[in-house]
């Protein structure tokens, strides 16, 4: 097939030729004297991207699923609750491995297209009078509905709540895309992985903990060998890992984070933000609705489009794929052919976006959505052009 795939799922997202370059090294041995040199500035910068002085970063050869276990079984032990908002297949995937790994969890279920509440958190917060509750977990970017949540606004309800629960969020598709501050938010476990904003193949889960979230592994009783804080904790001090790490994912992991700081992360989520409100005005241009049901929910690394009734979202994903070349996201779970995704995130610029939009518009006319033709190209046109660009470009 001539031409670039147009890779617009919400992960894995598209590997930078920059990057790509950096990870095609010869391999070496990951115990050589000066392999430190390589893992302690990662390790480092890390901090930087979860907005942290206080935490410590750990880097593991899995995904983000990986990282959910991390962060759970380091810090708690069996029988131990934990509440956790469910509102698409993300949070319920996290709900189901929480239960798994036996903890006692209460979901709180909110209406998929919203997010966390802060103030159902608050309530049964304050209710809790002696504490059983040891863990929150929240999703900040729900990635089945393209939902962002307030996880500032969760701290302010924990603490006006005066809860000594610990702090578990999920940003596999939000950190390196849209602001995460882990210190100033209270986080004590926060999740990423590498094939979404850090622009990598998937296989490294990322995972930040507080200075509280490392006390909490003394007393959690959660079995754990491979993802044990412990053994990280006494390998990483010397800038080695306790097994073999992927020694491309390091190179590429140092890359990626060389690019982030060279745009500066304020200017990422920027371009994020950018981007995502050039794909909603497509989105209103065809008169089609966001799965996010108000503007304050909505992501800038996803967007949940809407089919109309009597069409199925699967039905836009294969003939995008086998006529244009273009991959979009699946509706997942309970809106499975109710919705369509295109992921906008990572290394993405104003045409790239274009491009989606047009073979996203092509492929609901084909299967017989009535839209207008150009539309919704149009409408994100107008946006970008009656916009400060936020992207740097090649003559500067
Ligand atoms: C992709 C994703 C995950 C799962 O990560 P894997 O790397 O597939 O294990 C978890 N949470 C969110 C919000 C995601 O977008």
């Amino acid at each position: 097939m001539p031409g670039r795939h147009f890779l617009f799922v919400p992960g894995p997202t598209n590997v930078p030729d920059r990057i790509l370059r950096a990870m095609h090294v010869p391999m070496e041995d990951h115990r050589n004297p000066t392999f430190p040199d390589l893992t302690k500035p990662i390790l480092e910068d890390l901090k930087k991207i979860f907005k942290t002085t206080t935490g410590q970063c750990f880097v593991y050869p899995s995904t983000g699923t990986g990282g959910w276990e991390a962060a759970l079984t380091n810090t708690l032990s069996p029988g131990d609750k934990v509440i956790v908002s469910r509102y698409g297949q993300f949070s319920a995937l996290w709900t189901d491995l929480a239960q798994r790994i036996g903890l006692d969890v209460q979901v709180i279920d909110e209406e998929w297209g919203t997010g966390t509440h802060p103030e159902h958190i608050h309530a049964i917060l304050e209710a809790d009078k002696e504490h059983k509750i040891k863990g929150v977990l929240v999703v900040q970017n729900e990635t089945a509905t393209g939902v962002t949540s307030d996880v500032g606004a969760v701290r302010k309800a924990m603490d006006a709540a005066k809860h000594p629960a610990l702090l578990y969020v999920d940003g596999v598709s939000s950190i390196g895309c849209i602001d995460f501050r882990m210190d100033e938010w209270g986080v004590d476990l926060a999740v990423a992985g590498s094939q979404k904003g850090f622009m990598l193949p998937a296989g490294l889960a990322i995972v930040g903990a507080s200075q509280k979230a490392l006390e909490a592994r003394h007393t959690a009783k959660c079995a754990r060998v491979f993802f044990n804080f412990e053994d990280m904790i006494k390998s990483n001090a010397t800038g080695y890992f306790p097994y073999t790490p992927s020694l491309p994912l390091l190179y590429g992991l140092r890359e990626s984070m060389k690019m982030m700081f060279e745009e500066g992360q304020e200017n990422v989520f920027q371009r994020h933000h950018y981007l995502a409100s050039g794909v909603r005005a497509a989105v209103s241009a065809w008169g089609l609705k966001n799965c996010a049901t108000e503007p304050k929910w909505f992501s800038d690394t996803v967007t949940a489009i809407v089919v109309p009734e009597g069409f199925n979202g699967a039905d836009v994903i294969a003939t995008a794929y086998r006529r244009y070349n273009l991959a979009l996201g699946a509706g997942l779970a309970k809106v499975a052919g109710k919705v369509f995704r295109i992921g906008h995130l990572g290394d993405l610029n104003e045409l790239m976006v274009l491009g989606a939009l047009a073979g996203a518009e092509m492929s609901m006319l084909d299967i017989g959505i009535k839209i207008e033709p150009g539309s919704g190209v149009a409408a994100a046109q107008n946006y970008f052009r009656s916009s400060n660009s936020v992207i740097a470009n090649a003559a500067e």
